[in-house]
């Protein structure tokens, strides 16, 4: 909280992984949330007029295991929805954990075919942008994370683009921010946020509001890369600042 006060941040969003009903490390525990939720509260008090502090989760979206519904008990200022795994069979794979754990799903359940497998991800974000239930899109393009250069596979296939569009356009329908997200810059997996440049200015076209978000894990990463960020931005077309109750750029 006094790393955004000094850097002059008039709001901040907490949005730790929500409970999911996979083991998983990366995810707080159910019996955790409301520890979670009565500290982000308590310094929405502390903090008040000083600094806007928003209660927010990311939800994670796990196809045929757990609807995005199951979030609409725990009462969020605001959430975000990410397509942080891949489901088969009831059994969740996480897409972004490592290389060389998404290599092993490649091999094993799209026979080492990258494409099917980018276009896999791009189809459950589609269908969790469908159903609704979130503010802000969460990292649309996270499946690019090990990616850089194109080491692994072509970023250009036609495919991906109607899939993006796709995605796009669900937003569109449902309201929902696409988030411009810097952590994958921050942590040295990637040299730009997610979405692709291409992507954000396919978002302008449709006037689709952003949210720019470090995705932060600790205080000094509260704005990494927001001044490359907002010239990416800018380029695309996003002018002025952000506006509304979650600070959104207007698309
Ligand atoms: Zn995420």
């Amino acid at each position: 909280m006094r790393a955004a006060v000094a850097k002059g941040f008039d709001a901040i969003g907490f949005s730790d992984h929500g409970p999911i009903t996979v083991d998983c490390a990366c995810n707080m525990r159910a019996e955790d949330f409301a520890a979670y939720r009565d500290e982000v509260r308590r310094l929405q008090t502390l903090f008040r007029g000083q600094i806007d502090v928003l209660f927010g989760l990311e939800c994670d979206w796990l196809k045929g295991i757990q609807p995005m519904s199951f979030y609409d008990a725990f009462e969020t200022d605001y959430r975000i929805g990410s397509v942080h795994f891949l489901c088969f069979d009831g059994e969740a794979s996480a897409v972004d954990f490592s290389a060389e754990s998404q290599e092993r799903m490649v091999m094993s359940q799209f026979n080492g075919d990258w494409e099917a497998f980018v276009l896999d991800y791009y189809r459950n974000v589609e269908a969790m942008t469908a159903a609704g239930g979130f503010e802000i899109l969460g990292h649309l393009d996270l499946v690019r994370k090990f990616n850089e250069g194109g080491r692994l596979y072509s970023e250009k296939a036609a495919a991906f683009n109607t899939a993006v569009a796709r995605i796009l356009e669900a937003a569109a329908d449902n309201r929902i921010a696409v988030e411009v997200n810097t952590g994958a810059v921050g942590r040295g997996w990637r040299s730009s946020p997610y979405p692709a440049f291409w992507i954000l200015k396919e978002c302008r076209r449709r006037h689709l509001p952003v949210a720019l978000n470090s995705d932060a894990h600790a205080p000094g990463g509260l704005d990494a890369f927001y001044p490359q960020a907002l010239d990416l931005l800018r380029e695309a077309g996003y002018g002025g600042g952000p506006t509304g109750p979650l600070r959104l750029f207007e698309g």
